[in-house]
C-alpha cells in the first residue's frame, strides 16, 4: 500500500519503518510472548527498551553525561508548570517571546516566579526574531526561557544565543518541542531543553526533558513529586509508570534515525546530522516555490524561517477549500494552517522524505496554473 502524504503540525507522520516493526511486533515483542503494552514497566524486558532508547537519544543528540534524560508526561504545556516549579525557587525568570508557544510559557509561569519579557517580537507581527543583543536580561533571573522553534508561526532559531556572552550565568531554558533531532543541539549553551515527543520523535504521551545536573534538586515544596526532576531522575523515570509504548515507538524512532545516511563515502554523515541536511534541502525546495509564485506567500524573515513547519496563504483566500480538497485528492494530507493564524501549514519533520515535498511543490504549482 502506498500511504499518503501528510503533513500534520503533530501528532505527526512517523517513518513508515517505525510503522512496520511495531505492527510486526505488536502481539509478541522478541519472543517474550507479550505486547510491549503489556509488560511491567519494572520487567528485565521493558527496562531494556527504555534503556536502549535513552542511549540511543543520547549517542544520536550528542548529549553531555552531566545531563540528565526524563521521559515524562503531560506534554510541552505541563513543562511549561514544570519548569518554574523547580528551577525558579519562587523568584524570577525572563522570557523572549517570539511566537504563540513562548507566550504560553511565560503566561503558565507567572502562577509561580516573578516573569519579565526580555524581548519580543510582537512588534514586527511575529515575522522575524528579535537579535540577542537587544535582549533586556536581568541580573538576577533563575533562568531564560525561549521556543526554539515556533510550531504555528514558523519562526526558527538557526543559533542559539550564548547567555555568558550576554552578561548572564542563568541557565537557557529550551523548548525544542517541534524540531528536536532535526538539526544538532550545542549544549554549552543550554541548561535544559524539553519537547513532547509527537511532532519529530514518537507518538503523543511521552516529553522528553534534557536537564543539567546542577539543575536538579532545587523544586519548590509545592512541586508534585512526579514532576519533581530530581525524583524522576533519581528513579530512571518510573517514579510512576512511564508510557511505556510511547517510549518504545519513540526507541524505534531513535533506531531509524541512526541508520540515516547523507553524503558520499568519503563524507557520510549519519544521523541528526544526516537529517539537517535532508531538512536543509526539503525547507529550501518548498520556500523557493512559494516565493517564486504570484499566488502563495509566507511572510516570515528569511533568515528565521522554519525548516520543519511552512506556515503559507493564498493571495486569494477564496480559494482555500479548494486548495485543500485537490491536495487531499492528491495524498496530501493535514495541510490547513492553525486555526489562529488560518491559511495553510506544511510540517515537514524528519519523517517526511523528499518526494513528499517535492509532490506538495509538484501540487502548488499545478494548482496555480489552473487558477491563475
Ligand atoms: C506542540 C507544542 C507544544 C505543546 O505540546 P503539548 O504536548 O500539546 O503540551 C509546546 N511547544 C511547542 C513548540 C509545540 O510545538
Amino acid at each position: 500500500m502506498i500511504r499518503p502524504f501528510n503533513f500534520s503540525a503533530g501528532p505527526a507522520a512517523l517513518p513508515e519503518e517505525v510503522l512496520q516493526q511495531a505492527a510486526a511486533e505488536m502481539l509478541d515483542w522478541h519472543g517474550s510472548g507479550m505486547s510491549v503494552m503489556e509488560m511491567s514497566h519494572r520487567g528485565k524486558e521493558f527496562v531494556s527498551i527504555y534503556e536502549s532508547a535513552e542511549a540511543d537519544f543520547r549517542e544520536l543528540m550528542a548529549i553531555p553525561q552531566n545531563f540528565k534524560i526524563l521521559f515524562m508526561q503531560g506534554g510541552g504545556l505541563a513543562e511549561n508548570a514544570i519548569i518554574p516549579l523547580n528551577l525558579s525557587r519562587g523568584e524570577s525568570a525572563d522570557f523572549v517571546v517570539t511566537g504563540s508557544w513562548s507566550d504560553k510559557s511565560q503566561k503558565e509561569a507567572r502562577k509561580y516566579c516573578d516573569v519579565h519579557i526580555a524581548a519580543s517580537n510582537e512588534g514586527s507581527d511575529r515575522t522575524s526574531l528579535p537579535p540577542s543583543a537587544s535582549w533586556n536580561l536581568r541580573p538576577n533571573a533563575r533562568y531564560v526561557h525561549l521556543c526554539s522553534n515556533e510550531t504555528i508561526d514558523g519562526i526558527e532559531f538557526q543559533e542559539l544565543p550564548d547567555l555568558k556572552a550576554l552578561g548572564t550565568e542563568a541557565p537557557l531554558v529550551v523548548d525544542f518541542s517541534s524540531h528536536v533531532a532535526s538539526r544538532p543541539v550545542d549544549w554549552s549553551k543550554v541548561g535544559l531543553a524539553f519537547g513532547g515527543a509527537q511532532k519529530n520523535l514518537g507518538p503523543a504521551g511521552v516529553t522528553l526533558v534534557v536537564v543539567r545536573d546542577d539543575l536538579l534538586g532545587h523544586a519548590l515544596p509545592i512541586c508534585p513529586s512526579a514532576f519533581d526532576y530530581k525524583i524522576v531522575a533519581s528513579n530512571q523515570s518510573m517514579y510512576n509508570t512511564p508510557p511505556t509504548y510511547a517510549i518504545y515507538i519513540a526507541g524505534l524512532t531513535f533506531q531509524w534515525l541512526k541508520r540515516q545516511k547523507e553524503g558520499e563515502a568519503n563524507a557520510q554523515v549519519w544521523g541528526v546530522a544526516a537529517m539537517e541536511k535532508r531538512n536543509i534541502a526539503k525547507s529550501q525546495l518548498l520556500y523557493d516555490a512559494i516565493d517564486h509564485s504570484q499566488l502563495y506567500f509566507n511572510h516570515v524573515s528569511k533568515d528565521c524561517r522554519s525548516r520543519m513547519n511552512v506556515p503559507f496563504f493564498l493571495r486569494d483566500e477564496s480559494r482555500n477549500e479548494a486548495f485543500l480538497d485537490g491536495a487531499k485528492a492528491r495524498g496530501l494530507l493535514q495541510l490547513k494552517g492553525h486555526k489562529s493564524v488560518g491559511g495553510m501549514r506544511a510540517s515537514i519533520y524528519n519523517a517526511m522524505p523528499l518526494a513528499g515535498v517535492q509532490a506538495l511543490v509538484d501540487y502548488l504549482q499545478e494548482f496555480e496554473k489552473k487558477h491563475a
